[in-house]
């Protein structure tokens, strides 16, 4: 047909292009070891032009996988750019993995190339000597050539430095264009269970993706903001931002490796950070340095929290602070924010609050449903499944791996929650985290919530532990603020009339900290193996427990009418 619009295919160096072209001045601020570092996105989209002739001198070719071990800093910024932009693939290696598992990943994934922070030399040294001989052929160290460590490394590895190899080109390069379904980032799942399964982006995935979070009711970023992503850049692609902030031409201020409460609140005073993402682990330490210092923020107005539940009494903290929380809900295989809550008209005030706490709604370009078995659930807003996803930015499967999608197309995301009428979703649990106790569903995302509005818990988590009668039961495991205090009778105090009394965890553990994974998760594994039996235990060898526990199975209760999961 003649006369329709124009066809161009979605290529991510096209967003770096338009922020260099149209938001020249606006800044990429870094945090580093030596202090703040400033260019433009004029400077970074020339040196990432830089970057990408290098790749093409250390012979990457398009499709290759090209690992990087950085924190997020503009020379991480310039090699997303650049690799992807240059049709080869940039594999985000998270560095708080064990070397074990960063071998495998540079190994399955075939990483010839490896851009690596000083700092971790010893363990790029660690896992090249893992490594099958051939598969890593250079190591570019993200420094000054002056700067290169000394480490001793397989033969046959050649050791570089960033700013030497970008120094080193003129700039004479043409962005290519190519197939927009080309894949252009592989992320491994951090992989509680097994070897790490990686995601593999697309240009044309990406793309939609970053334009659909810039949307006002999701992050809706402008040029007037200053964006302070405090989610690495080697998971998940730092949830899209690096992208939707060059889109908007929106201010980057990069934390380094510096994500404590102090320097990041120095930071965004400092850097005069408007806008501010990350996990609820990373604000509660922002919210102690507050609290301690009785600082003020000046000119932060709003936080987009995800990975994994925010307490509503972060919520509450941080309203009093100024600051509005957007909560958003995802996973590395939806690349990874499907749904955003934000304010909708026309509801009242108890449904409006619920629905702020909720995980939110879907953005457009993906749905959802939730099923029980081969049924979907209705949106009622209490009846939870496990949740699946469809759309342009969801995975179909895995790196190497056969189609994990169900044979209707659609993504277990082996969450479980429900839905309300208006869409929003309230997430349960994962479901290997869900308490399965007499054949009841209790939520440990719930009974966390409850117990981090009492003032002396810093953090707390619940996880299934075993018991003789109710196969699980729930734990509570919490850990004080400094200085505060309360009994274990005081915390199981605070769930009444909030939950059912089966519901109620059976027993507190108080530790002086909580495990988090390499993302900065609660690490709920660690917490099974080492309480998992505490209930058992409690009844042979009167550890904690030694009166009969506070709550009762489900069918000793007949005032209440749990949610049964059908068998
Ligand atoms: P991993 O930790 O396996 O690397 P991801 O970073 O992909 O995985 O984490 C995705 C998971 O984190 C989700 O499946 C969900 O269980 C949890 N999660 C993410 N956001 C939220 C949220 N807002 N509330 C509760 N859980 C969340």
């Amino acid at each position: 047909m003649l006369g329709l619009m124009q066809y161009e295919q979605m290529m991510i160096s096209d967003f770096i292009v338009h922020a260099a072209r149209h938001h020249a001045r606006a800044e990429v601020v870094s945090r580093l070891a030596e202090g703040i570092h400033r260019q433009t996105y004029r400077d970074t989209e020339l040196r990432a032009r830089k970057l990408a002739q290098a790749l093409g001198r250390l012979d990457v070719k398009p499709g290759d996988r090209v690992a990087t071990l950085a924190w997020n800093t503009y020379r991480h910024l310039e090699l997303y750019f650049a690799i992807s932009g240059s049709a080869a693939v940039v594999n985000t290696v998270n560095p708080r993995l064990a070397p074990e598992d960063i071998a495998y990943i540079l190994g399955h994934a075939e990483d010839h190339v490896l851009f690596a922070e000083v700092e971790f030399a010893p363990l790029v040294a660690d896992v090249a000597g893992r490594l099958p001989a051939g598969v890593l052929r250079t190591v570019v160290f993200l420094c000054a050539g002056h700067a290169v460590p000394r480490v001793a490394l397989p033969g046959g590895i050649d050791v570089m430095a960033y700013d030497a190899l970008v120094d080193a080109e003129d700039g004479d390069y043409a962005w290519p264009r190519f197939d927009e379904r080309s894949a252009s980032a592989l992320c491994y799942t951090s992989g509680t269970t097994g070897r790490p399964k990686g995601v593999l982006y697309t240009h044309r995935s990406t793309t939609l993706k970053a334009m659909a979070m810039n949307a006002a009711d999701a992050a809706g970023l402008r040029a007037v903001d200053r964006l302070m992503p405090a989610v690495p850049m080697f998971h998940v692609n730092a949830w899209s931002l690096p992208y939707a902030a060059t889109i908007a031409g929106t201010a980057l201020v990069m934390p380094g490796r510096f994500l404590d409460g102090a320097s990041l609140y120095r930071l965004i005073e400092d850097e005069r950070v408007t806008f501010a993402c990350g996990v609820p682990s990373v604000w509660l330490g922002v919210l102690a340095h507050v609290r301690k210092t009785g600082a003020r923020f000046s000119t932060l107005q709003r936080m987009a929290v995800g990975g994994s539940a925010c307490p509503e009494s972060m919520f509450d903290a941080y309203d009093a602070l100024g600051v509005t929380i957007m909560h958003a809900w995802g996973m590395t295989e939806s690349s990874p924010v499907a749904t955003v809550s934000n304010p909708i008209a026309g509801v009242d005030p108890a449904t409006a609050r619920r629905q702020r706490l909720s995980q939110g709604r879907a953005l457009f370009g993906v749905d959802l449903r939730a099923t029980r078995g081969s049924t979907e659930v209705s949106w009622d807003g209490e009846t939870s499944g496990d949740i699946e996803l469809r759309g342009h930015w969801i995975a179909t499967g895995y790196y190497q791996l056969p189609s994990g999608t169900t044979p209707d197309g659609w993504f277990p995301t082996g969450d479980v929650g429900m839905f309300d009428a208006s869409g929003f979703v309230l997430l349960t649990d994962r479901s290997k985290d869900l308490i399965k106790s007499g054949g009841e569903w209790i939520s440990s995302i719930d009974l966390e919530n409850i117990a981090m509005g009492h003032p002396a818990v810093a953090e707390a988590a619940v996880i299934a532990a075993k018991h003789p009668k109710w196969d699980e039961r729930p734990l509570l495991i919490v850990a004080l603020k400094p200085g505060a205090s309360a009994t274990r009778e005081e915390l199981l105090a605070i769930y009444e009339g909030k939950v059912a009394r089966w519901a109620v965890p059976d027993d507190v553990v108080f530790v002086e900290e909580l495990p988090h994974g390499a993302t900065g998760k609660l690490l709920k594994t660690a917490l099974r193996a080492r309480y998992g039996d505490h209930l058992v235990r409690g009844k042979t060898a009167g550890a904690s427990s030694a009166e009969p526990p506070p709550s009762i199975g489900a069918e000793d209760v007949d005032d209440e009418a749990p949610r049964r999961r059908p068998t």
